[in-house]
């Protein structure tokens, strides 16, 4: 018998087991060694688990669930522009290019100052930890220091962070207050920036990972986008940037670069397996097959693409072609810091693609078939294939993943979720869970198999 786990956990828990099917763990023992991984998991019958049991239980390694808590995997966001929490839930009524130069990029701007960054980031850690996020993808600002200060934070708050210093170095696209200086500067501090945040890696028990950021086509140079595709493949980065997200910015890349998004930003050297690009509504379908073929993942953000994107994504189909997706927030073009949220709307918006939104349509002309998504599905998203698409050991419970969960409690007072029958599956559990838990169910955050928030 094997006394050496760091800690032992005790309760039920559910984990994807393909985008269609959950398994649902009961009263399971998920043992875990000192870095945070899960080494075994034990079911009732299995014959170690008596004796694990008893060896753990009342020590302080030994954590158990009460009544009416489960164990989640931690939520995976990936899309999400920090600097734009200090806007969320206002201006969602213009065009995305008016929304950029009237709101967003001024604010992007404010970010040179680093007091005004410490407020904002700290707080939106914060708030995405106790919304059951346990890892982001972030985008910062164009700023190399205020974007290390958003992994320092990530560092110190125990979020596994994945952080991006934006490039826009186009003179003639940007405006001349928010901008990279020159060429040469956006990709100097872009490779001083991944170093700096290497190092800082060498310490932070969860994680932390630059992020290649060309914000997208319309605002850099080609010369960047070529030089960005090698600093990724240098240092081994993760990629990220937006794809095809609106009719406006589809048809500018197809003017410029007489090719679509994907093909233009697979020529810079920039879809490749940690690649992750924002949106992608409108992928052609070769366009697709080459994100499946490249290992390039969506970040699906359902509330945004209501608000920015002129549609919605046939998320079915390309899971269907073998790509890779996860849900993003998107804030602030997404208002909800809250993945509970995106699941819904993912739901949500599947399915008025697949009905169809035009009553005066006839019902066979009104939709698209074959379209609509499950919660089982979206919940793999926002899990297990957030981390596939990172290429990271998260977002299931399984052995060799590391332990990111939130522990969610159905009993939370002022947030009780009623179980009328007694007999519900556990299914239809987890269904309740995903459609109707508010941040208050949400009792424990870990990462990495530590404690990172705790609501009493
Ligand atoms: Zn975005």
């Amino acid at each position: 018998m094997d006394h050496a786990y760091a800690k032992v956990f005790r309760g039920a828990a559910f984990t994807s087991k393909t985008p269609q099917e959950v398994d649902a763990l009961k009263d399971c023992l998920f043992c875990l060694d000192a870095d945070g991984v899960i080494q075994r998991i034990l079911k009732p019958l299995d014959p170690d688990y008596g004796t694990t049991l008893a060896a753990y239980s009342g020590t302080d390694k030994f954590h158990e669930l009460a009544e009416g808590q489960y164990f989640l995997p931690g939520f995976i966001d990936l899309h999400i522009h920090a600097p734009q929490w200090a806007q969320a839930g206002t201006v969602m009524d213009i065009p995305l290019h008016d929304w950029l130069d009237t709101y967003t990029f001024p604010l992007e701007s404010k970010f040179s100052d680093l007091d005004f960054a410490r407020k904002v980031y700290q707080d939106l850690v914060a708030t995405l930890l106790a919304n059951g996020t346990t890892t982001a993808l972030y985008f910062a600002t164009v700023h190399k220091e205020a974007s290390f200060l958003l992994a320092q934070i990530c560092a110190d708050k125990g979020q596994r962070g994945l952080v991006g210093k934006v490039v826009m170095d186009d003179w003639e696209q940007n405006p001349a207050y928010y901008r990279d200086e020159s060429t040469e500067a956006a990709l100097a501090d872009t490779e001083s920036f991944i170093q700096l945040v290497q190092e800082l890696n060498k310490t932070t028990k969860q994680g932390v990972y630059p992020v290649v950021t060309p914000r997208f086509i319309p605002s850099c140079t080609d010369e960047a986008l070529a030089g960005l595709g090698e600093l990724a493949k240098k240092y081994d980065t993760h990629i990220q940037s937006h794809c095809s997200e609106s009719d406006w910015e589809h048809n500018y890349v197809h003017e410029r670069m007489h090719k679509s998004d994907t093909f233009a930003l697979h020529e810079m050297g920039l879809l490749q397996d940690k690649a992750v690009m924002a949106h992608a509504v409108f992928l052609s379908d070769a366009d697709a097959e080459l994100f499946a073929e490249t290992g390039t993942a969506i970040a699906h953000c359902p509330i945004s693409n209501v608000f920015f994107s002129n549609g919605v994504l046939p998320a079915a189909r390309f899971t269907q072609k073998g790509i890779d997706i996860g849900l993003g927030t998107d804030i602030s073009g997404g208002f909800s810091p809250s993945l509970f949220d995106n699941i819904r709307q993912a739901v949500i918006a599947s399915r008025m693609l697949e009905e169809g939104v035009d009553p005066s349509l006839p019902a066979s002309e009104r939709g698209l078939p074959h379209s609509r998504i499950s919660a089982n599905e979206a919940f793999y998203y926002v899990t297990a294939g957030g981390g596939q698409s990172l290429s990271l050991p998260i977002g299931r419970l399984e052995k060799n993943y590391i332990w990111d969960v939130q522990v969610i409690d159905v009993n939370a007072p002022n947030a009780k979720l009623q179980i009328f029958e007694e007999a519900i599956s556990m299914e239809d559990l987890l269904h309740k869970i995903l459609f109707l838990s508010r941040p208050e169910n949400i009792r424990e955050v870990w990462v990495q198999g530590e404690c990172v928030h705790k609501r009493l």
